[in-house]
């Protein structure tokens, strides 16, 4: 290729899983770039020096393995760390190590073919699987014989660090392990061909805070190591050598973010009062405990959902009562977080278990999920529920329930969870005083009957990432039907609205922490609906609390009163975005 084609300009989209600009240069991250030869052991002597080779190579990449493992250690709790225990017993595995041998002995061939036919043996056994999660896992086995052919090649292990600064990494995908050995090693951002909003990639990525697109496709065919590259995490856009025009207008759009940034930061630790006096409380929504020092830098007040099925994934086993224990106890009772809601675990849909029984479903989003999941598997729940009980004795606690759907469900959870606590009583463990029980109010039919509802609990939280999706027929997790997704339509929002109205008729407060509540956008919307919590991203926070603190609450409710009775999405749409750009006409208009 002539160097004018090496320096061709590609702009791809993705989605944007971690805000941020950064320039830098690209590193394509493959394990084994070389194609593999095959060459025969003609030779007396050979068999058992290719032997020799592949008990090395395994050896190095057991130390490679545990050496990440132990840097690692500081993450308790985070996922990589079991995902690296796995890829150690694919290592030891006796029919993986005993197979390859047995192919060079047998087949006379090199240790690197010897591992080629192995690896392709298994393979073809997991295409014959139906279940979709075990099938996966041929990725696991793969991702070790990646690492033991580098050793076999006597290539080292790519130290990032020491490749140069301004680093980008490209990758197809990213496993657990490689996304945590790219935070330690400080890299600028990162983009992926593969991977959707709740990947490991993304997740680590938003933790922290490294600009990062996912699920670009064809990304790694188009870039080589060294091209120059901007990554917009904010709007998901990957820009390949770009040209003078691209780069100063990145530039410009890099110094404004990072400006806004400073500005709206300075909004995070005030309160969220309107000018006529109105408080609404701020919490964040978080996956992992990593994220609690970012939730206290942008000001978040309490935690309005913990999103506790993240523990589960990625690992052979559940977590023992200890280890939610563990994870409950050092949120519960920070300094800086006034509350924690801990909502029990949301298994299913597009989280992926290892318990297969449950991983195939024609309609997953529909399935055997949340509250149903936990009410099937009761020693998981209870397990969980004990935790949380326990923890409360060192603050203040909220246990949240996902998907109810009828009075029975939150009825049953409760006896579950009223059980527990004697059970811990009685066993002479110390529990906490009181733990709030709420409801996450994301399926239509807990709003029909919010009435009857906000007699059983605490308090309400409104999901409207699923709430919208079972309203509106949309598949969440659907990209073909994501223009149908729309947090103004006038069902959504009159629903919102009986939500609110029927927990303060019970005298309970109501909570959204759907992706809609961090929008900015949709502050006046929500300020009008008189909702009292509102939570969100961290990083979300200070713009919304800059909006809500320049904002009137008397107006936002006349805003909303007006929209609501419009019956056309468009027109809801059109009033508010006019509304806030007349508004706000700093932080709107661009939009
Ligand atoms: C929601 O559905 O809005 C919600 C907050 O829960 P999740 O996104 O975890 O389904
Ligand atoms: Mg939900």
């Amino acid at each position: 290729m002539n160097r004018e084609a090496q320096r061709q300009t590609f702009v791809f989209k993705g989605i944007g899983v971690s805000p941020g600009i950064v320039k830098g240069k690209a590193y394509l991250y493959n394990l084994v770039d070389e194609p593999l030869t095959l060459y025969k052991l003609t030779e007396p002597g050979l068999v058992a020096k290719e032997i020799r080779r592949l008990k090395g190579a395994l050896r190095k990449t057991e130390a490679d393995l545990r050496e990440i493992k132990k840097n690692l250690g500081h993450l308790n709790g985070l996922d990589p760390l079991y995902i690296i225990d796995v890829y150690v017993m694919i290592l030891k595995d006796k029919s993986f190590v005993q197979g390859t041998i047995k192919i060079i002995e047998e087949s006379l061939v090199n240790a690197e073919w010897a591992l080629k036919m192995t690896t392709d043996r298994y393979r073809s056994i997991f295409e014959r699987v139906t279940d979709d999660y075990l099938r996966r896992r041929i990725t696991d086995i793969e991702y070790v014989s990646q690492r033991i052919l580098r050793h076999l090649a006597g290539m080292k292990k790519p130290v990032i660090s020491e490749l140069g600064k301004d680093l980008i990494i490209i990758a197809r995908d990213l496993s657990p392990a490689d996304t945590a050995q790219i935070m330690m090693d400080k890299v600028l951002g990162f983009a992926t061909d593969m991977g959707g909003k709740t990947s490991h990639t993304a997740i680590v990525a938003k933790a922290i805070g490294i600009p990062a697109v996912v699920g670009l496709e064809k990304l790694t065919t188009l870039v080589k190591t060294n091209d120059e590259i901007i990554i917009d995490g904010s709007s998901g856009v990957v820009i390949v050598n770009p040209d003078q025009e691209l780069l100063k207008r990145y530039e410009d759009k890099k110094k404004i973010y990072l400006d806004t940034n400073v500005l709206t930061l300075q909004y995070a630790r005030l309160p969220a009062i309107t000018q006529d006096n109105h408080k609404i409380r701020i919490g964040c929504n978080i996956e992992f405990l990593e994220e609690i020092p970012a939730a206290a830098t942008y000001g978040a007040e309490g935690i309005g959902l913990y999103r506790t099925e993240f523990i589960f994934l990625n690992r052979e086993h559940p977590p023992t009562e200890e280890e939610h224990y563990e994870s409950y106890s050092r949120i519960i009772g920070n300094d800086d977080l006034t509350w924690t809601t801990i909502r029990t675990f949301d298994l299913g849909a597009d989280k992926v278990f290892y318990e297969t029984r449950y991983a195939r479903e024609a309609n997953p989003q529909m399935g055997m999920r949340a509250i149903r999941f936990s009410l099937k598997e009761k020693d998981l729940f209870i397990a969980q529920l004990r935790a949380i009980i326990r923890a409360s004795a060192k603050g203040k606690a909220r246990v949240l329930f996902p998907m109810i759907s009828c009075v029975e469900e939150i009825r049953e959870a409760k006896s579950i969870l009223h059980k527990v606590r004697q059970d811990l009583q009685s066993e002479g463990i110390p529990v906490g005083d009181s733990v709030e029980v709420g409801i996450m109010i994301e399926v239509p039919s807990a709003v029909i009957i919010a009435r009857d509802l906000a007699r059983e609990v605490d308090f309400f939280s409104i999901g409207t990432n699923d709430l919208i999706q079972y309203l509106l027929a949309i598949d969440r997790v659907n990209e073909r039907v994501t223009y149908l997704y729309e947090p103004l339509h006038p069902a959504v929002l009159r629903l919102l609205k009986q939500v609110v109205d029927c927990g303060h008729e019970a005298g309970i407060p109501v909570a959204m922490c759907g992706e809609m509540a961090g929008e900015p956008l949709y502050a006046c919307i929500l300020l009008g609906l008189e909702l009292d919590e509102l939570s969100m991203n961290p990083s979300a926070i200070p713009r919304i609390k800059k909006l809500i603190r320049t904002s009137s609450f008397s107006e936002s409710k006349s805003l909303l009163n007006e929209v609501i009775n419009y019956s056309s999405v468009n027109e809801i749409r059109q009033r508010v975005e006019n509304y806030m750009r007349e508004r706000f006409p700093e932080e709107f208009n661009e939009q």
